[in-house]
């Protein structure tokens, strides 16, 4: 039988009364990477002092009271499996406008899991009668009726790969290879779509698009919409179940297939890997597959890059989660951990100190990064539901770009672009946005020396 809201609640009952209140998730420390600090910075949101600890919750940031910082969150979880307090209006409008982001996860050193509380409270809030608020309901009723949460149509799901003369790639039925678009990508950011199949095709791959595809359900997992997100998580596991590799440009939906499907669908394992296109890149570079060519116009910007809390961060508290399952004691072993997390934070910086090398751009990491970045605010309904605070938070990211003198902001998903994009224009950041492998595909970067084959992919 299907898990509730309430069921996975009181499954981490252990670790939501691990809680003590301290509030250190409130702030980031990122020196990172010289632990310097860069000082006070004015920014468009304010002046912002980039030295050592910096409010990192958005939710906190933008509302100031207590009960919409994490800590205020998980004392209501707290309550509620006590008994002290019933689900309301009034507590569902201090947890929805919560990003997700998982910076307080990641600065919690009883390493309390709290996207995973968080996503389940709102869950049984929901399922305990209390309405969605009305942005969410819209959203979720327009995937009900067409499958994705923008109201496009069905038969226009695959207009840009088409559009783009991709269509050979439409239902390929050789492939084993799947490029799953998502949404964002298919009905608004298809640059994000063109680009990456692109590439594939660039490189030989030889994969489907499959145009069943539906919503990954990223969006209704965060709101607390579990019936809805199941319902399109059975679809896509259907539609996807003959093909032996999946690969991702959207951080959303690499991580709800990856991370949230197997937390709530009924067999073990997904029927097939996954992975984001960045890592492929990544993994070629390395391989001395593939370099890239020079570029004038880009030569001599300075570009950064914004790690999309779902590649990064929440990664990364999968990662440190599964180490403490695996421990023999209470003491984690930080070196393994921490190596781990080096590790996968450095696979889009290998693509981008390779463009350094080769093209010419300058790389720079802002303040925060890695596990401790800034998320760009779209996350969790906060974008459709909340969509100044949303903004708000997007031009605090824009901002610490502007810090560091970026000329190109670069990130790898099209609903951090999406919502970076926004905030840059609407508060006159002055930089450009776009994708790492948007950028490759844009300026004609790939420089393939050794063709890679059907194992490089699989
Ligand atoms: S979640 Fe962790 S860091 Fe935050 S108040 Fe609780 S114990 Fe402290
Ligand atoms: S997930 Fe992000 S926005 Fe939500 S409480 Fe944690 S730090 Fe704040």
């Amino acid at each position: 039988m299907a898990k509730t809201g309430m069921d996975r609640l009181t499954e981490l009952k252990g670790e939501i009364f691990k809680c003590i209140h301290c509030k250190a998730c409130r702030f980031a420390y990122s020196g990172e990477p010289s632990r310097k600090g860069i000082g006070e910075f004015k920014g468009k949101q304010g002046s912002v002092l980039y030295e050592g600890m910096v409010d990192s919750c958005p939710a906190g940031i933008e509302y100031g009271w207590e009960a919409f910082w994490n800590a205020g969150k998980i004392w209501i979880a707290r309550s509620i499996l006590s008994g002290d307090l019933d689900f309301t209006e009034e507590v569902r409008d201090v947890i929805m406008p919560c990003i997700t982001c998982g910076q307080c996860s990641a600065q919690c050193e009883n390493k309390i899991p709290t996207v995973d509380i968080i996503e389940s409270l709102r869950a049984a809030c929901i399922e305990s009668g209390v309405p969605l608020i009305d942005k969410h309901e819209l959203v979720v009723k327009l995937v009900k009726e067409l499958n994705n949460p923008y109201g496009g149509k069905k038969d226009e799901r695959m207009k840009w790969a088409k559009d783009a003369g991709l269509e050979k790639f439409v239902n390929n039925k050789n492939a084993k290879i799947a490029y799953y678009v998502g949404c964002t990508a298919s009905y608004r950011q298809v640059e994000v779509a063109i680009a990456t199949a692109k590439l594939f095709e660039a490189l030989g791959m030889n994969f489907t698009l499959i145009d069943e595809e539906v919503c990954c359900g990223s969006p209704f997992f965060r709101i607390g919409a579990i019936d809805t997100a199941q319902a399109l998580m059975k679809k896509n596991l259907e539609n996807f179940k003959n093909v032996e590799k999946v690969y991702f440009s959207c951080a959303g939906c690499y991580r709800t297939f990856t991370i949230d499907y197997p937390k709530w669908m009924d067999e073990e394992k997904l029927p097939f890997t996954t992975q984001h296109a960045f890592e492929l890149i990544a993994k070629l570079i390395t391989d001395k597959k593939i370099k890239f060519k020079p570029n004038a116009e880009l030569k001599g910007k300075v570009v950064t890059y914004h790690d999309p809390c779902h590649t990064g961060r929440h990664f990364g508290i999968e990662f440190e989660q599964e180490l403490i399952k695996q421990s023999k004691n209470l003491m984690l072993d930080m070196r393994k951990l921490d190596q781990k997390l080096e590790e996968w934070f450095e696979k889009p910086r290998t693509i981008l100190k390779q463009l350094e090398k080769d093209v010419g751009i300058k790389f720079v990491e802002m303040y925060r990064i890695k596990m401790n970045s800034m998320c760009c605010g779209a996350g969790g309904g906060v974008r459709a539901g909340y969509p100044d605070f949303s903004l708000r938070t997007a031009s605090l990211r824009c901002d610490e770009a502007n810090a560091v003198n970026a000329d190109i902001l670069t990130t790898e998903c099209p609903f951090c672009w999406r919502n970076l994009t926004d905030a840059n224009e609407m508060y006159n950041h002055g930089m450009k946005v776009m994708g790492v492998l948007q950028m490759i595909t844009e300026y004609e970067l790939l420089d393939i020396t050794t063709k890679p084959t059907e194992k490089d992919f699989l």
